[in-house]
Order: C-alpha cells, then sequence, then structure tokens
C-alpha cells in the first residue's frame, strides 16, 4: 500500500522548545509576559492594526467580540451559516440571534448583495467569514455597515496573512479573530487573537480579557489597585503557548510561501479537468491576496464527493468535507425558532471536498493526488 497522506500534518519550524526554554527560564509563565508581548507587537506589525491582543483561541476572541459589540439578550447578528460553530455560539452566548445568509457560489464566502435584506431594526452586527483565508467583499459589507450604523466583526480564523485591496484580514473591519489552532497556518496547538482596530475598544477589550478587571491599567500604573469593573473571563494564553507561537510567527512568510507552491501545484493539475467539466476550482477574486490555508474542490454532487473520498481513501490518501451548516442544525432552529432555506449553501456544502494541504506535503504527494483524482473520472 502506498504512504498514508494525511488531511493535515502540524509544522514545527524549529525554534518553539528553544523558546519555550527562554519563557520557562524567564520565570514568567502566565499571560502577557514577553512572548506574548513579540506576538502582539507582530500581528499589530503585519496588519496595522492599533492593537492586537493574544488569546487562547478564536473562540475566545469572538467570544469577547460579542461582549465589546454589546449583545443584548434579542440584539441580531448577520452571519453566513457555512462557518465553524464558534462564529454563531459567541455571539449566542451573549443572548443574540442569528441571522443566517447565503454563499456566495464562487468563494464560499457570505453573499454581499444579501445582506441588506436581512438588517432589521434589532440587527447590531455584520460577522462575515473569510472561509479558506480567502476575504469577503468587504468594501460592500464596510459600506452597508456604515449605512446602517453597525458594528463588523471579520472572522479572520483562516486568513492570517491574507489580505483583501491590499488590507490584511482581521484589520479591514472593527474588529478581526484570528485562529492559530493546530489545523491553521501558523500554529501554537490552541491559540487566537484578537485584532481591535477601532480606538473605542482598546480598554474594554483589556478588561474583558483580564477577567472584567482593570489588571492592566494597574500594571502600567494608571491606577494605585485593581478591581472588578467590567464582565469578562480569563483569554489569556499561557507564556509557553505565546512562545510556541512566537517561533512559527518569525517564518510566516517562508511558511505562507511553501504553501502557495503547493496550492498552486494542485490548481495547474487540476485545471485540465475543470475545463472538461469533472470538478470547480477554488476562485481568488482579484481584490484578494490568499495565504493558501485550503484546497477545495467542488464536486457535482454529494454521491461523486462520497464516491471520490472512498477511492482516495482506499489509496490511502485522507480528504475531508468541511462545515455541516449551522442553519437546519438542531441548535440552529432553536435559536432562530425557524427552519430558512439557503439554497447555495445546502448545495456547496454537500459538494465541497478538502484535499490534504501542509507545509509539508510533498509535490510528488499533490501529483499522486491529482492522478487518484484523473483516474476516478478516468480523464
Ligand atoms: C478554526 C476556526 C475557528 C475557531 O478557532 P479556534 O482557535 O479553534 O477557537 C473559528 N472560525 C473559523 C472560520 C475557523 O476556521
Amino acid at each position: 500500500m502506498d504512504t498514508k497522506i494525511s488531511f493535515n500534518k502540524p509544522f514545527i519550524v524549529g525554534k518553539e522548545l528553544y523558546y519555550i526554554a527562554q519563557a520557562v527560564q524567564s520565570g514568567h509563565l502566565s499571560g502577557d509576559g514577553t512572548f506574548t508581548k513579540k506576538c502582539n507587537a507582530w500581528i499589530e506589525a503585519h496588519t496595522g492594526a492599533k492593537q492586537a491582543l493574544l488569546t487562547h483561541s478564536c473562540t475566545a476572541a469572538l467570544e469577547m467580540a460579542a461582549m465589546l459589540c454589546d449583545i443584548k439578550p434579542g440584539d441580531e447578528f448577520i452571519v453566513p451559516s457555512y462557518t465553524f460553530v464558534s462564529t454563531v455560539n459567541a455571539f449566542v452566548l451573549r443572548g443574540g440571534v442569528p441571522v443566517f445568509v447565503d454563499i456566495r457560489p464562487d468563494t464560499m464566502n457570505i453573499d454581499e448583495t444579501k445582506i441588506e435584506a436581512a438588517i432589521t431594526s434589532k440587527t447590531k452586527v455584520i460577522v462575515p467569514v473569510h472561509y479558506a483565508g480567502v476575504g469577503c467583499e468587504m468594501d460592500t459589507i464596510m459600506d452597508i455597515a456604515k449605512r446602517h450604523n453597525l458594528l463588523v466583526v471579520e472572522d479572520a480564523a483562516q486568513g492570517v496573512d491574507s489580505t483583501y485591496k491590499g488590507k490584511a484580514l482581521g484589520s479591514i473591519s472593527h474588529l478581526g479573530c484570528y485562529s492559530f489552532h493546530e489545523t491553521k497556518n501558523f500554529i501554537a496547538g490552541e491559540g487566537g487573537a484578537l485584532v481591535i482596530n477601532d480606538e473605542r475598544f482598546r480598554e474594554r477589550a483589556e478588561i474583558i480579557r483580564e477577567k472584567g478587571t482593570n489588571r492592566s491599567q494597574f500594571f502600567r500604573g494608571m491606577v494605585d489597585k485593581y478591581t472588578w469593573v467590567d464582565i469578562g473571563s480569563s483569554y489569556l494564553p499561557s507564556e509557553v503557548v505565546a512562545a510556541f507561537l512566537f517561533a512559527q510567527l518569525e517564518e510566516a512568510e517562508k511558511i505562507t510561501e511553501k504553501r502557495l507552491l503547493l496550492w498552486n501545484a494542485y490548481y495547474e493539475q487540476l485545471k485540465p479537468l475543470e475545463e472538461k467539466g469533472y470538478l470547480r476550482l477554488p476562485v481568488i477574486p482579484r481584490e484578494c491576496s490568499h495565504n493558501a490555508h485550503m484546497f477545495y474542490i467542488l464536486l457535482e454532487n454529494l454521491d461523486v464527493r462520497t464516491r471520490l473520498i472512498d477511492v482516495m481513501k482506499s489509496q490511502n490518501i485522507h480528504p475531508v468535507f468541511h462545515y455541516v451548516p449551522l442553519h437546519n442544525a438542531p441548535k440552529g432552529i432553536e435559536v432562530t425558532g425557524k427552519k430558512v432555506s439557503l439554497p447555495i449553501t445546502e448545495e456547496y456544502a454537500d459538494r465541497l471536498l478538502r484535499l490534504p494541504m501542509y507545509y509539508e506535503l510533498a509535490f510528488d504527494d499533490v501529483s499522486r493526488i491529482v492522478g487518484v483524482i484523473k483516474e476516478f473520472f478516468q480523464a
């Protein structure tokens, strides 16, 4: 049997343990030490954000964003259904009610032309998700938000090191959320960051992240004792995690470069199959540069996808499909109180297949994977 090609393999750049040893020797292991500050500074420098705050996950950053938006029970937020559960849960935890909007068939991102019709007097926030690290149509979304006086929170979990019109994903709206989970491009095992682009959220973000206390101001000598001033939780990662992550961020350019080469290899080799109509390849809008987070193909229907997965698995290659849409999941129906129909989301969720994609994937592996797909279609 051919060697196994798994869907993902976490990449270790090499300096992680060295930096962790430094963190341990420094005698400061809780949050907001030297390495956390280095990671925050890296994100600020690479996004132009006013402030970046490392968190223990993107889920945590999304929860902080929901608190900063002051979501109250009954407030509505507009969100795609084709996303990870945390995008929605973070706002539902505060009593928010999701209004699910369909996606665009080209990028799998929220269809910006359908947002305005979903706005009501209860709408507070729009939450676009940059699927596969490819930017949503942010100019249109920000324009709608401005006209209706809404906030925008970007779920840029997959979009670290991607841009839209030259701006880093996560830095375009009021607040952005990043993930450094082991399945993303730059990893900390579990990790994330809140990217703050609007000055007015800075002070409160620090307070929410420090369990609702003004501890950060105390450390800066701005207040003479710290106390409970707001709601909040513990959203700081340990210095051990930050040290690991900093080693990864230092190599971000190299990681993205290699992933893009693999992505382009898939694209070039699968292009003839798209031209013959067997499958559809990802679309990258001209305004976007991407980080090759994901390489997916769209098959004709669920049946073709199931058969292709079986054939690939029999050859020891392990592709995976993605989100089960949230709008008709049990909790989705409960929190919205209705069953809506989102035709593109429902159709494309059944058709999408993610191919193996990770830093150490070999170009020979890409050729072997494409070979199996070609054989499947007898193309
Ligand atoms: C990975 C991911 C998350 C969650 O990230 P964690 O760091 O695991 O909490 C949220 N949204 C999207 C779109 C993701 O891909």
